[in-house]
């Protein structure tokens, strides 16, 4: 018997250690192995992903390459610009492939893509070995113990998890790699069609018809930010294998931090360092396995007499990204939106009026262009609200790619139902442009619950823009890191400016008026004034969802459909 040629296809799972779908490739024992990289169009064109995660992801290819070639000087990651559904059928006849190895990803996209490829290497007599290894447990067995329900409860989740058995322990990373074999690409490889830069207008379209980035030479090369035409990367924060086991050791070995670790009690006003793990990038790109992060943290619990318990506990904050996997896995692409979905409550939001003409065509049914909304919208997204919390935290999401789990809280909030009464699928967007660990699910998931349409309802309980981060940060440090402008006021004032007497703005070097758009006002810097008066608003919003509730309409009912709702 000839023995195995195999793909091994990286996509989420950008390590080494604790990888099943790796270890079933190398339990084949193959004669060769190709460690794989293909530019996903859907990735590179339609998804909103900015310099920041593209750097993450360039350096977590970079990391991943370099640890295959210590294992194997003849291998690297051998990065290919070409979309997977055209490109293997012409791999797997080029380079006599038997098998091809990935490992398991339920987003509804991703589900799409998967089964194309699953039937053309099948159509093709390459045997497919699908494993589970981004999550704890595989979200469709989760659906599976929630009786075939999405998971839209953590307790649901606790549930259902617990009848899987014990979460697998991690697999060591493998200590040598098969040689890859000949790898010619002396088949048709399409051409590129299109420019390489990415950008906005290159979106719409088949996604298969595009060819990713042609690269400067067929090296198999990770390429440069450069070379995909982006603007330099502004976040602090890298990405790669060896930096996240790394952070990971450093988490650890402060025994007390992680098993006493409960999110309510963790700072977002706190920043170099930060309160939490800031783990949730490798995660998303799979540098660190959730398996071995959790089995770090539950040793220690373990022997911790005063250990924090789920859902608040270090192990408890992934479960929740397993329940919003296992909501996203049931439902596909409805999942992300509210229209047809069952499981979200239908608010009459006011929409902004310029909105992606992708995402248009799915919501657009029920907009409402509405002048004043994005008018919100926009000094939201732009961290211009005059609230400088706010506007704060928007800077550092926009800087950085990572702001804390309550910070996401006050923004999310401030934009929907506790201020701008904006759609939550508006905010996700930007969420989804600018976070480095942008999960689909997680961020859907988080908006949802935010903002009061699934997973929570109490949407009385707001957020202030202002006794809320004075509770965390009575001097205002945070703010006047992301807002350097009111570096000078005093802590009195540093959440609410607009109230400083005009002498002491003008004795701080900071005036506050108009909307933000003008930076200096001759010697003086200028930070805007507040968007709307506060208190007024979060009434007014209140009393809008408190009507939303009553009405009951869901995503999926007929009435949201067709948009008969604004007769009611
Ligand atoms: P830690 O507190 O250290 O938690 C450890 C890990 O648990 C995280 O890395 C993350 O993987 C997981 N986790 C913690 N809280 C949550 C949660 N509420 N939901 C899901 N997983 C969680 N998280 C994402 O990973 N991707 C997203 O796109 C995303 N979008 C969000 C949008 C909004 C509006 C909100 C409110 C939250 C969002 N979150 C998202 C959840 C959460 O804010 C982040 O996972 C967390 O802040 C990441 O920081 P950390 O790694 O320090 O978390």
């Amino acid at each position: 018997m000839p023995k195995p040629r195999v793909v091994y296809w990286f996509r989420t799972d950008l390590r080494l250690h604790d990888s099943p779908a790796l270890k079933a490739a190398l339990d084949l024992q193959p004669e060769c192995l190709y460690p794989v990289w293909t530019w996903d169009p859907h990735y590179v064109y339609r998804a909103r992903v900015g310099p920041n995660r593209w750097q993450f992801l360039l350096d977590c290819q970079n990391d991943l390459s370099e640890s295959i070639t210590k294992l194997n000087s003849k291998s690297k990651l051998f990065v290919i610009r070409e979309a997977p559904q055209t490109l293997f059928q012409k791999l797997f006849k080029a380079w006599n492939i038997t098998h091809l190895v990935f490992e398991k990803d339920t987003d509804a996209y991703a589900r799409d893509r998967d089964s194309k490829v699953v039937k053309l290497a099948k159509d093709a007599g390459v045997k497919v070995i699908i494993k589970t290894g981004r999550t704890l447990y595989d979200p469709d067995e989760l659906i599976q113990q929630n009786y075939g329900k999405p998971t839209m409860s953590i307790s649901q989740a606790q549930a259902a998890g617990s009848k899987l058995g014990e979460i697998p322990r991690p697999i060591p990373a493998p200590n040598q790699l098969p040689d890859p074999g000949k790898r010619n690409l002396d088949f048709d490889q399409e051409k590129p069609t299109k420019s390489p830069d990415i950008n906005a207008e290159q979106r719409d379209g088949d996604e298969t018809s595009y060819h990713a980035l042609a690269g400067p030479k067929n090296d198999f090369a990770v390429p440069t930010m450069e070379e995909l035409g982006l603007k330099p990367a502004t976040t602090p924060h890298r990405g790669g294998e060896t930096i996240a086991l790394k952070m990971l050791d450093e988490i650890t070995a402060d025994e007390v931090y992680t098993a006493t670790f409960e999110k309510p009690k963790t700072a977002p006003t706190a920043f170099s360092p930060q309160a939490t793990t800031l783990l949730s990038p490798h995660l998303h790109f799979g540098s660190l396995s959730s398996r071995e992060f959790y089995w770090r943290a539950q040793d220690i619990v373990s022997k911790h007499k005063n250990a924090s318990k789920p859902p608040t506990s270090l192990t408890g904050q992934l479960l929740f990204r397993e329940m919003y996997f296992g909501a996203q896995a049931a439902l596909g692409y409805k999942f992300a939106q509210t229209y047809g979905n069952a499981q979200v409550r239908f608010i009459p939001w006011h929409l902004p009026s310029k909105i992606d003409t992708a995402t248009n065509l799915i919501t657009g049914t029920y907009r409402i262009d509405d002048p004043e909304a994005q008018e919100y919208f926009v000094r939201w997204r732009e961290g211009r609200t005059g609230f400088p919390w706010i506007d704060a935290l928007m800077r550092q999401l926009r800087l950085e790619g990572w702001i804390h789990h309550l910070g996401r809280h006050a923004v999310a909030c401030f934009l929907t139902r506790g201020g701008c009464y904006v759609d939550w699928e508006r905010g996700a967007e930007v969420f989804e442009e600018w976070l480095l660990d942008h999960e689909t699910a997680c961020n859907a998931g988080n908006w949802q619950w935010l903002s009061c349409v699934a997973f929570y309802s109490q949407f009385y309980r707001c957020y202030s823009p202002v006794s809320f981060p004075q509770k965390w940060d009575k001097e205002g440090k945070f703010v006047r890191r992301y807002c350097p402008e009111l570096e000078m006021f005093d802590a009195k004032f540093v959440y609410e400016p607009w109230k400083a007497p005009i002498a002491d703005q003008k004795k701080w070097g900071c005036v506050v008026k108009g909307d933000g758009t003008t930076a200096t006002e001759g010697e003086f810097k200028v930070y805007p004034k507040p968007v709307f008066e506060f208190s007024a608003q979060r009434e007014k919003c209140i009393r809008r969802m408190k009507n939303a509730y009553h009405v009951g309409l869901r995503g999926s009912d007929k009435r949201v459909l067709n948009g008969s709702w604004r007769e009611l």
